[in-house]
């Protein structure tokens, strides 16, 4: 039989996104091609999640060298091997590639094609010379970062998290443009393993997606490690210049109060942002015209369908929560839908959506947060417990941060919950599977933890939500209760 289209789908990018979008197709035995331009893993294995977590593993081992008196040991000498760390980072992204290699996903019925796609119609790609006929499209090309239009900017070496793996000497003094989380992970980082690190960011505090407590906390614990903090600056300019001690970087800027300021720098590291990768569509004379949202975004709908109906995207590329479990998640729905939308097409579910922030305090959230409360006008609860009560935490010296957890007026069903401490982001998981089944904080409570470990922080938060919610009416008719079986 001669077939209308060479392949039922067609994914353009290998990130997240991409891959499982073509895991979940070829799993159903659809005829998936799988394009890519650059390196299968995209952004989380090449210069997102992977490094940055290798990194910030080295940068912790050194901070408990750093405070290794605490626990009983003498270190007096400890040097950073700054190129043998880096050596383990890339070697730590060659362990993980076979998970997302042309092999791997070869073996599992995947057409891998490496080149740059471009779509021809609502029905065709073309890569290199091939022209291939399909279906449905997937469009998964991920973000970059943002670049800010800074005077001088061309004028100085500067690094984004494309490129800051590609070092191998520690910059002495460093410039972190950015305070949220890649600026705030990698200024710790960097400030761990021996650089003098400035974080700068026109905003009044760091990480400002959260509550304004938790940025306090991790502000906290920045200060105390030496990192300055220029909050509330803006970035007037960049300079070099050259004399005879050589080239001297800075940067110009001036906060809210009028003050400005020069810094001098050896590296200045641009994290204030990404920008989805919808260039390439732009590019191409194509008469399919995929809509964008103002912020270059790929617009889709609920069912992450673009404007054209047999184009579907997801990942970095659509802009929302740009996390590579959410690129997976919705790489279901874009490839179930794609696949079998002819029958039924799913509204791709963002009820409960976690996620963390590594530096150290680490910050996981799920679900809302009381800024988020308060601006949709939702009625809440919030039930605190502080984490430097919890036995584990003081066995470990990590007896700080805590657990915030926001739940339905006068009742137990959860909203939302932000944990900052030790481990954060394995403690929320017991949140996330509870907000997922709708399982409330009394049967949190009423789960048996096991002593002493960091998640009896989640039963401990449900004790005090317990106490503050029991009925006083009934406690005094109990406490009769007890005053006459004394009688
Ligand atoms: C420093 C850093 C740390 C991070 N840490 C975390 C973390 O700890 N946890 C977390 O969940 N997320 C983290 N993220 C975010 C995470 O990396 C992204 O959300 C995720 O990689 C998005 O996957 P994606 O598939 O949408 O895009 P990408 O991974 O960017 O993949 C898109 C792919 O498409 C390719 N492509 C683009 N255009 C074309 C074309 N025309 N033809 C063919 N191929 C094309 C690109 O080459 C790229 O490989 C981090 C990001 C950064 C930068």
């Amino acid at each position: 039989m001669t077939r209308k289209y060479d392949a039922n789908l067609v994914v353009i990018g290998a990130g997240a996104a991409g891959l499982v979008s073509s895991y979940i197709a070829s799993a159903v035995k659809a005829k998936v091609i799988l394009i890519e331009k650059h390196k299968m893993g995209g952004d989380c294995l090449n210069t997102g999640c992977v490094p940055s977590k290798a990194l910030i593993r080295s940068a912790n081992i050194k901070s408990y060298i750093d405070r290794a008196k605490i626990f009983g040991f003498n270190i007096t000498d400890c040097t950073v091997d700054f190129a043998s760390v880096m050596r383990r980072v890339h070697k730590i992204i060659r362990r993980i590639e076979p998970h997302d290699s042309i092999e791997r996903y070869t073996a599992l019925g995947v057409e891998c094609i490496n080149g740059e796609a471009k779509i021809l119609t609502a029905n065709c790609v073309q890569v290199n010379s091939r022209i291939i006929t399909t279906k449905n499209i997937i469009i998964a090309s991920g973000a970059r970062p943002l670049i800010p239009k800074i005077p001088g900017l061309n004028k100085v070496p500067y690094y984004t998290s494309d490129t800051i793996w590609n070092i191998t000497a520690l910059p002495k003094k460093l410039v972190v443009l950015g305070g949220g989380a890649i600026g705030c992970e990698l200024a710790q980082c960097f400030i761990r393993l021996g650089s003098e690190v400035t974080l700068i960011d026109r905003s009044d505090r760091i990480l400002k997606k959260e509550d304004a407590i938790v940025s306090s906390e991790v502000i906290k614990k920045f200060t105390e490690e030496g990192i300055k903090l220029r909050l509330a600056t803006e970035v007037i300019e960049l300079n070099s210049t050259k004399d005879s001690s050589g080239q001297k970087n800075s940067i110009i800027c001036k906060n809210t109060a009028g003050v400005t300021e020069e810094i001098f720098f050896d590296a200045i590291l641009l994290a204030v942002g990404r920008k989805a990768n919808t260039q390439w569509l732009n590019d191409q004379a194509s008469p399919v015209n995929i809509k964008l949202n103002s912020n270059g975004s790929i617009a889709v709908n609920q069912h992450l369908q673009t404007n054209i109906n047999t184009i579907y995207s997801c990942g970095d590329v659509i802009g929302s929560y740009q996390f590579t479990h959410v690129a997976s998640h919705q790489a279901w729905f874009a490839a179930v839908n794609s696949l079998f939308g002819f029958f039924r097409q799913f509204k791709v579910d963002y009820s409960v959506i976690p996620w963390a922030t590594f530096t150290d305090p680490e910050v996981a959230r799920v679900g809302i947060n009381e800024q988020e409360a308060k601006y949709q006008n939702i009625k809440y609860d919030l039930t605190q417990y502080d984490i430097n009560d919890l036995d584990r935490a003081i066995t470990d010296d990590e007896d700080h941060g805590f657990v915030r957890v926001l739940t339905k007026k006068g009742s137990d069903r959860i909203l939302g919950v932000t944990i900052v401490g030790y481990h954060a982001s394995e403690i929320i998981a017991e949140y996330v599977l509870a907000m997922k089944h709708k399982i409330g904080l009394n049967k949190i409570l009423s789960t048996i933890h096991i002593y002493p470990t960091y998640s009896e922080a989640n039963k401990y938060t449900a004790g005090v939500w317990k106490r503050a919610n029991t009925s006083q009416k009934l406690l005094s008719l109990v406490q009769k209760f007890h005053v006459w079986r004394r009688s």
